[in-house]
């Protein structure tokens, strides 16, 4: 089975006003449109079984309209395998009711993005939705390292996750882009004993550009697969789940990148969905 866990869609008209802003941001290209019914075809394309949608609330007020949409993409999952998380703001007031919303939702797990929202992850408001969420079950799913769209702004470092996870109750945490984009040096270093899941996403490969002239060639390498394949080894497989960053990554390329690696099957199929089945618990396929 294979589930990408890293993924994002907006509803049809946003998408296609948002996706070109983002592309300006971030001077890369999206692969497709950014709407599910694009998400659906890259993973008929793919061969992926499932996908996991993380949406990121960029301010308090838009976070319960979110929870509400995320659920309404999750009753389509039996036709779709498009399966969405929920979000929550580290200003949202009455945080502690509204996580406990998105359990009775069963969203699973809550999205967050420090570098959006304004905050470093072990900032006292971030911990408290840290503990909310290890409290209820639920998942939680963060940006980690540098963005691509932000750059020079860093609000999700291994160090401080290293602080925040001795903080909180025992969590089922997943770092995004292998622990930290470009901080993968620290993140090797430091996260290899840390009670801490990393996905795959945005990080073997190159970025994709604007031929706007932003990057230089030398800027588009990410992560190296010696890197890559080192760290697999010294966290051991079992915490790597699959994740993409579609629609700012190809599914089917980072599909095939990750089969070509020099692993074993076994851990590619955790990798590439095994290990993320266990946490989710998705309809057999
Ligand atoms: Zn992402």
């Amino acid at each position: 089975m294979i589930i990408d866990i890293h993924t994002h869609t907006f509803p049809d008209k946003l998408a296609a006003t948002t996706i070109p802003k983002l592309e300006v941001m971030s001077h890369t290209r999206a692969y497709i449109d950014g709407t599910n019914g694009g998400l659906k075809a890259s993973m008929e394309k793919a061969g992926v079984d499932y996908s996991v949608v993380l949406p990121v609330a960029t301010n308090a007020r838009q976070v319960q309209h979110v929870n509400d949409s995320s659920e309404r993409i999750n009753e389509r999952f039996d036709e779709t395998g498009i399966f969405s998380f929920g979000c929550i703001h580290p200003d949202y007031a009455d945080y502690r009711a509204e996580l406990a919303r998105v359990q009775e939702l069963g969203l699973k797990g809550i999205k967050l993005h420090p570098v959006y929202q304004d905050v470093n992850f072990d900032d006292p408001r971030i911990l408290r939705i840290l503990d909310r969420a290890a409290e209820l079950g639920l998942i939680v799913i963060t940006h980690a390292g540098y963005d691509v769209g932000f750059p020079g702004r860093v609000r999700v470092t291994p160090a401080m996750v290293c602080h925040a996870v001795k903080e909180v109750g025992p969590l089922t945490l997943i770092l995004a882009h292998m622990g930290g984009w470009r901080n993968w040096d620290e993140a090797e270093q430091l996260l290899a004993d840390a009670p801490v899941y990393l996905d795959t996403s945005y990080s073997l490969g190159n970025l994709n550009p604007l031929d706007d002239g932003y990057y230089k060639p030398e800027d588009l390498p990410m992560l190296s697969q010696e890197q890559f394949l080192r760290m697999v080894h010294s966290f051991g497989p079992e915490r790597f789940f699959f994740g993409t960053d579609s629609p700012w990554g190809d599914q089917a390329e980072n599909l095939a990148r990750i089969r070509s690696l020099s692993l074993t099957q076994e851990e590619k199929d955790g990798i590439l969905g095994g290990n993320a089945q266990k946490l989710l618990n998705f309809p057999e396929k």
